[in-house]
């Protein structure tokens, strides 16, 4: 029983009817045994939460937090929001108040996503929808949120007594289902698209706190029919390091485009399972990953600092390892590739559009020109050439002794070859540009193709 005797005790009139329907559900039963069974589980749980949080709000002594309509910068200690709002009075975020039209979608409530989900609410952000199937257990409470009274509710449910405690001005959705299934994946697309707080649009950004690679795929997958931003996260079966990582269709890396091994050779996971063996974790590395992933969507959502692509952890270490990945023009997911055109299709035009906006720096800053100085613009044809020329920094790799990998590691695919320009290219810049700067283009190709450093010296000397 999770509820002590009512006698002399002023139980509340929903209390009596929640116990109710417990001891005369039975009486409801259908034919259809199997689903029943799931059905009158999935009601059991919605029951006991429910008790849950009408035993708590009856032993509680502490003030009831009421709902706020404007977040204030007043400093006063009983404004929730007088720190978050500080951030906007230091000029770190432009507006702060913006977070109140944001919803998240957090797909996991475990070690890290409950804590993510509980970071998210503290900060007032409008919305929260949250997925999980799973049930609290003792096991859990080596991690953060979850309490030992909590056993046996559902994930969601706990979480969503816990959350609107702590900031009942945040709107909570609890989806108690595993997206993996094909039913339950439709129903997730539905939310993710239409789950907006502000009416019938998609959800700012989509948090995967999940902690296996087919539930990783299936928010990939959506992700990448919908076009929907999304950040990952994980923490590795030792507990000592995690990453996040920034999934944005046809402009980073999916899922998909560099799968792990278990996903890319076909591996059933649950194989990998032994029995009486499981995974460790620690509060502290899940509470750092967690971290790490909320700043990242913060920064992402209200504009302010730099969004990572991926950040990495290694508690043994203290290494934080960042980098960005291009999306693979080979990806199994067809959806990516039409992402990946989209996304190409955009750049083309943003550059044209760019070409026809009026440039104000080709109006002269000065009258005199004392030294005779002239400015000359570079297009971009001859800018592009001379970048990857020069740097070879279009793609993430930068020159070709970067694709060296570690021993045992292999690449799965070649990355674009960036070449000095040919004298095709020379011409057919020679072409588009006319004959400003290009002569010296042909230098540079004829410099570093036949003339050594000691040459180049004798050269300077002779200036
Ligand atoms: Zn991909």
């Amino acid at each position: 029983m999770l509820y002590r005797g009512s006698a002399g005790k002023n139980f509340p009139e929903s209390y009596a009817y929640v116990h109710a329907q417990i001891e005369y559900y039975p009486r409801w039963r259908s034919r259809d045994m199997a689903s029943e069974d799931s059905a009158r589980d999935e009601f059991v749980a919605r029951l006991q939460a429910r008790i849950a949080d009408l035993e708590k709000q009856l032993h509680r002594t502490g003030p009831i937090r009421e709902k706020i309509h404007k977040m204030s910068s007043e400093v006063v200690d009983s404004n929730p929001y007088s720190r978050l709002m500080a951030l906007q009075r230091m000029g770190i975020v432009k507006d702060f108040e913006r977070v109140r039209d944001v919803s998240v979608a957090v797909v996991g409530i475990g070690g890290v996503g409950s804590v993510v989900s509980e970071m998210l609410t503290r900060c007032g952000v409008g919305k929260l929808l949250l997925f999980d199937y799973d049930r609290v257990e003792m096991a859990n409470m080596n991690r953060l949120f979850f309490t030992p009274d909590q056993v046996g509710l559902s994930k969601v449910d706990a979480a969503v007594a816990t959350l609107k405690e702590i900031n009942p001005d945040v709107e909570i959705a609890a989806y108690n289902y595993d997206i993996t299934t094909i039913d339950s994946f439709q129903q997730f697309m539905t939310a993710v698209r239409c789950g907006h707080l502000r009416g019938d649009k998609p959800v700012d950004l989509v948090l995967s706190c999940v902690d296996n690679f087919e539930a990783r795929m299936a928010i990939n997958q959506a992700a990448c029919e919908l076009d929907q931003v999304w950040m990952e996260s994980g923490v590795s079966e030792d507990a000592v390091s995690g990453h996040v990582q920034l999934l944005q269709p046809g402009h980073t890396a999916c899922f998909a485009c560099a799968p792990p091994l278990v996903v890319a050779t076909g591996m059933d996971e649950k194989t990998l399972k032994k029995e009486g063996v499981c995974a460790a974790s620690l509060p502290t590395t899940m509470a750092v990953v967690a971290g790490l992933l909320v700043q990242n969507a913060l920064k992402y959502l209200l504009g302010f600092g730099k969004v990572t692509h991926y950040v990495g952890y290694s508690a043994l270490t203290d290494f934080f390892p960042t980098m960005s990945m291009k999306p693979n023009p080979q990806c199994q997911n067809s959806h990516c590739r039409l992402r990946q055109q989209q996304a190409r299709t955009e750049q083309i035009v943003s550059q044209h559009q760019r070409k026809q906006e009026p440039n104000e720096h080709q109006t002269a800053l000065h009258e005199d020109n004392q030294w005779g100085i002239i400015i000359t613009t570079l297009c971009d044809h001859y800018t592009n050439l001379m970048c990857r020329h020069k740097c070879g920094i279009e793609e993430s790799v930068s020159n070709e002794e970067s694709l060296e990998v570690g021993a045992g590691l292999h690449l799965a695919y070649s990355p674009t070859v960036i070449t000095s320009p040919s004298v095709d290219q020379v011409k057919s810049v020679q072409s588009i540009c006319g004959n400003l700067m290009v002569p010296s283009l042909q230098e540079s190709v004829d410099i570093s193709k036949e003339t050594d450093i000691q040459d180049l010296m004798a050269q300077l000397k002779n200036i």
